[in-house]
C-alpha cells in the first residue's frame, strides 16, 4: 500500500504530496494511519525528514521508497482537510497549517532550551526624559543617530535593539555608546510563565436572563438542536449581558455532552475572564490556551482537550484548532478584534476558519461585539448573519456621558500640555472625591503621521483618502496604497501655521506630565513595557483596583473588558492616534476603541464621565463615539467604503516581497506586477491592480520590502491567478527575495 505524505517544510516547492510505500506490518489498518507523523528518506538528504500521512492508496505510478518510521498520530482526516482549506485560502503550505493543530512543543526540536529562555534584553532610558531633551537641545548629544535613538525611546518606550534598528535606523553600537554615556541601559524583561494561578473560586449559578437575552439564547438553542450551520451576531453594548448568554449556551452544550470553543482577544484573556467560567463550570471542565503559557503548560491543556477531559476551550486565535471532541458550538467574543487575524504564516483569519469548522460540523457560530466589524454588520444587514440585539445594560447601570474637547482651542489658549483644562478639572475633582481615573493614550504601531497642531490638518493621499506616512530615510510623505508621495511640510497649507508636528506620543511622557500636574496623586502605568518588565497585565490591574491607585495610564491594554466600579472618569488623551494611521479601517478602529474605552467608566453605582481630547472634533467616528451611536457610524462608514471600494465591497490581497538585495527586490516586484498586468489584460480578470511600491515599513532588519496591492472579489479564479503568480515567482530562481501573500490583512502595514 502507498501512503501520500506531506513533508514538514515551508519551501513552496514541497507543498504537495509524495508517495511512499507503507511498511507491510501496517497494511492491515492502513486507513487509520491517515494523520500519523512519519519519518521518511527524502531526495539526497542524509537525515530523515518529518512528514504526515494525508492519504492511503493502493498503487502509485512512481518508484517509491519506504516510510522509515511511523510515529504518533495527532491528526485526522478532518484536520487535514482543514489544513488544505487554509493552505488554499491563504496561500501557504499545508504543513505550516498542520503545525497549528499539533500539540504545543512537538514541532520544536529543543523544547526545553526554548522554554528556559524566557527573558529578553530591552533598552530603557537611564536618565530623566527632560534631562535628555535638555542635553539634546544644548548639543551635548551630537550624533544624529544617537538623537534619533533617544527620541524613539522617549516617544515609544523601552525597545529591543532590533526595534531600534528597524524603526529608528539605529544600531547596537549606537545603543552601546549611549549606555556608556549614561543615557540608556539594558534591562532583562521576564516574560510571564504562569499567569493563571487558579484560586479557590466560589461557584455561581446561572442568572435569570432578561427578555432580550432570553430571545437571543432561544434562537441559538434552536439552531443547536436543528444541527445546521448558522451564524449569529450578538450585538450589545458593553455590560448588556453577552457573556451570560455565552455561559448558558456552553452549559447547554455541556449537558448534551458536546464541547465548546470560546475565542477571546489575546489581551483580554485574563484570569478575570477565565474566573467567570471557572466559577460556573469548575476548573476540570475548562482548558485555557494562551501564548503566555509555557509550552509545558500549553501541552497539558492541549492533552486535557484531546483526551476529552476538558470540554470547554477558552483561548486566543489559535484555540480554534484545539483538538475538541464532539464540538457543539463556537463563540467569538469581541469579534471585531484584529488579533483574530494572524500576521504570521499561515496568515489565517480565525473567524473564517471558525466558519469553515462550524459548517463542517453543522453547528452554530456565535459572534459577539458592542462595536461589530463593519464587514460582519454588513453581512448581518444582508441577512447572511442573524442579528441578535441587546439594547440595554443587564445590570441597568447607565452608559457614561461623553464630552469632546477640541485640542486646537487648548493650544490657542496657550495650553501646550497633553491634558486640557477641562480634563484637568475633572481629574482634580476625582482626586478630591477619592474616585479613580483612567487615562488612555491612543497609539498604534510606530508609524509617524503629520498633523498641524493649530487646525488639525493632516496630509492625505489624493487618490486613496489615506493619511500619508512620514518616511524619515527619504524625508518624504508617502501613501502606502498607491505610492503617491509629497515633500514634507513646514507650513500648514490650511491655516499657514508652522506648528507642524510629527506624531507618536508615549505613555512615559504622559505619566511624567501627570505627576507634574498632580504631585500628590498615585499613578500606575500599563503598556507593553511595564507589563513585561515588572508585573503582568493582571497584577497591574489588581494593584490599581486593590490599592486604590488614583490614576491608571495606559495604551490599548486598558481598553478591554475589566470591571472597575470605582472608576468614574476616563480621559482619552489624543483620539487622533488611531485616526491617522494609514489604514482604511482608521475610522472603524477609532470608533471601536473610543466606544470600548468609554465603556470602562461608570461600571459601578456612580455615573461615569468620559472626556475625549482630539484635534479632529468634527471627525464622524469621534462624533459617533460621543453619541455612542453605532448605527450612525456604520451608515456613514459603509457609504464611504462603497464609494472608495474598500472591504466589504472587495477583498484586499497584498503580495509582499522582502530581500537584502535592494535591486533584486525592486526588479522582481516589478516583474511580478507586469506578469499580473498581462494576465489581467489578456484574460479580462476583474481586479484592481496597483503598481509595485515600497512597503509602509520599507526596510526591516536590512531587508528591503516592496509590495503589490490588489482589490478583487475572492474566488477560485483569483486563487488560480495568485497560485500561477507564485509559480512564476519560483521560476525566477532569485536567491534573496521572499514572497508572502496576505489575504484581507487587518493591519495594512504588516507586509
Ligand atoms: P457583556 O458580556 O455584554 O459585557 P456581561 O455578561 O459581562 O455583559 O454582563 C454585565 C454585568 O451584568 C455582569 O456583572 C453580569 O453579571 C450582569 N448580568 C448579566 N446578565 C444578567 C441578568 N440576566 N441578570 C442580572 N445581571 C446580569
Ligand atoms: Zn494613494
Ligand atoms: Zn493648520
Amino acid at each position: 500500500m502507498i501512503a501520500e505524505v506531506i513533508i514538514q517544510s515551508n519551501v513552496k516547492n514541497l507543498n504537495k504530496t509524495f508517495d511512499y510505500k507503507l511498511p507491510e506490518e501496517y497494511e492491515k489498518n492502513a486507513l487509520e494511519l491517515i494523520g500519523a507523523r512519519v519519518l521518511v528518506p527524502f531526495g539526497r538528504m542524509k537525515t530523515l525528514e518529518e512528514g504526515y500521512i494525508v492519504n492511503i492508496k493502493e498503487a502509485t505510478e512512481y518508484e517509491v521508497k519506504e516510510i522509515a518510521k511511523i510515529a504518533e498520530k495527532y491528526l485526522n482526516i478532518e484536520k487535514i482537510n482543514l489544513a488544505k482549506y487554509i493552505s488554499k485560502r491563504y496561500f501557504c503550505n499545508v504543513s505550516d497549517c498542520l503545525k497549528l493543530m499539533l500539540p504545543p512543543g512537538t514541532t520544536r526540536k529543543n523544547v526545553k532550551d526554548r522554554v528556559k529562555d524566557k527573558s529578553i534584553n530591552f533598552v530603557t532610558l537611564k536618565k530623566d526624559v527632560l534631562d535628555i531633551e535638555e542635553d539634546i537641545e544644548n548639543g551635548n548629544v551630537k550624533s544624529e543617530k544617537q538623537i534619533r535613538t533617544l527620541k524613539f525611546i522617549i516617544e515609544n518606550g523601552d525597545a529591543l535593539v532590533s526595534d531600534l534598528e528597524m524603526f529608528a535606523d539605529s544600531s547596537r553600537a549606537v545603543v552601546n555608546t549611549l549606555c556608556k554615556n549614561g543615557y540608556l541601559e539594558y534591562i532583562e524583561k521576564k516574560i510571564e510563565r504562569n499567569p493563571f494561578e487558579f484560586k479557590d473560586i466560589k461557584r455561581t449559578k446561572k442568572l435569570v436572563l432578561t427578555e432580550e437575552q432570553q430571545k437571543a439564547y432561544n434562537i441559538i438553542c434552536d439552531s443547536m438542536d436543528d444541527m445546521l450551520f448558522s451564524e449569529f451576531l450578538i450585538f450589545g453594548v458593553t455590560g448588556s449581558g453577552k457573556t451570560e448568554i455565552y455561559l448558558q449556551l456552553i452549559e447547554k452544550a455541556l449537558k448534551e455532552g458536546k464541547s465548546s470553543i470560546l475565542l477571546v482577544p489575546e489581551i483580554s484573556l485574563t484570569p478575570q475572564t477565565v474566573d467567570r467560567f471557572i466559577s460556573r463550570f469548575g476548573k476540570e471542565e475548562i482548558a485555557v490556551l494562551h501564548s503566555k503559557l509555557s509550552i509545558g503548560e500549553r501541552y497539558d491543556e492541549w492533552n486535557k482537550i484531546n483526551e476529552g477531559r476538558a470540554k470547554i476551550v477558552i483561548g486566543a486565535r489559535s484555540a480554534i484548532f484545539a483538538p475538541t471532541k464532539n464540538l457543539g458550538l463556537v463563540i467569538i467574543d469581541e469579534e471585531h478584534d484584529s488579533s483574530y487575524k494572524s500576521e504570521m504564516t499561515p496568515r489565517y483569519d480565525a473567524k473564517d476558519v471558525a466558519r469553515y469548522i462550524c459548517k463542517e460540523n453543522n453547528i452554530p457560530l456565535v459572534l459577539g461585539s458592542a462595536t461589530p466589524d463593519i464587514d460582519t454588520y454588513y453581512k448581518a444587514k444582508k441577512e447572511e448573519i442573524m442579528l441578535l440585539e441587546l439594547t440595554k445594560r443587564a445590570n441597568s447601570s447607565e452608559l457614561p456621558e461623553v464630552e469632546v474637547i477640541d485640542l486646537r482651542e487648548e493650544l490657542a489658549k496657550g495650553n501646550k500640555s497633553m491634558i486640557s483644562t477641562r480634563l484637568y478639572t475633572e481629574i482634580e475633582k476625582n482626586l478630591k472625591n477619592k474616585k479613580q481615573t483612567i487615562l488612555y493614550l491612543n497609539r498604534r504601531g510606530f508609524a509617524t503621521f503629520v498633523m498641524c497642531r493649530k487646525c488639525g490638518y493632516t496630509v492625505k493621499c489624493k487618490n486613496c483618502d489615506i493619511n500619508l506616512t512620514y518616511h524619515s530615510s527619504q524625508n518624504k510623505l508617502k501613501c502606502h496604497y498607491c505610492g503617491y508621495e509629497e515633500k514634507i511640510l513646514k507650513i500648514c497649507p490650511e491655516c499657514g501655521s508652522t506648528q507642524i508636528r510629527y506624531f507618536g506620543t508615549g505613555t512615559q511622557k504622559l505619566e511624567y506630565e501627570v505627576k507634574k500636574l498632580f504631585p500628590n496623586s498615585t499613578t500606575i502605568r500599563m503598556d507593553i513595557d511595564t507589563v513585561n518588565k515588572k508585573n503582568s497585565h493582571e497584577q497591574i490591574l489588581e494593584k490599581f483596583k486593590n490599592e486604590n491607585i488614583d490614576i491608571l495610564i495606559g495604551t490599548q491594554m486598558v481598553v478591554k473588558g475589566h470591571h472597575f466600579p470605582n472608576v468614574t472618569l476616563v480621559g482619552v488623551i489624543a483620539a487622533d492616534g488611531s485616526l491617522n494611521i494609514d489604514d482604511f479601517r482608521a475610522n472603524e478602529k477609532t470608533f471601536q476603541i473610543l466606544t470600548q474605552v468609554a465603556g470602562r467608566a461608570g461600571r459601578g453605582e456612580d455615573k461615569g464621565r468620559v472626556i475625549i481630547q482630539t484635534y479632529n472634533p468634527d471627525n464622524f467616528s469621534i462624533e459617533c463615539a460621543k453619541k455612542q451611536n453605532y448605527e450612525l457610524f456604520y451608515n456613514t462608514e459603509i457609504a464611504m467604503r462603497k464609494q472608495l471600494k474598500y472591504p466589504p465591497f472587495c477583498d484586499i490581497i497584498i503580495i509582499g516581497f522582502a530581500s537584502k538585495n535592494e535591486e533584486e527586490v525592486y526588479k522582481i516586484a516589478n516583474k511580478i506586477h507586469l506578469y499580473l498586468k498581462n494576465r489581467v489584460l489578456k484574460e479580462n480578470i476583474g481586479i484592481i491592480l496597483y503598481k509595485a511600491i515600497p512597503s509602509p515599513i520599507d526596510k526591516i532588519k536590512n531587508k528591503y520590502r516592496w509590495r503589490i496591492l490588489i482589490k478583487c472579489k475572492f474566488s477560485d479564479d483569483i486563487i488560480k491567478l495568485i497560485n500561477d503568480t507564485l509559480e512564476e515567482f519560483y521560476k525566477y530562481k532569485q536567491k534573496e527575495t521572499r514572497l508572502t501573500v496576505d489575504v484581507n490583512p487587518h493591519n495594512m502595514m504588516s507586509l
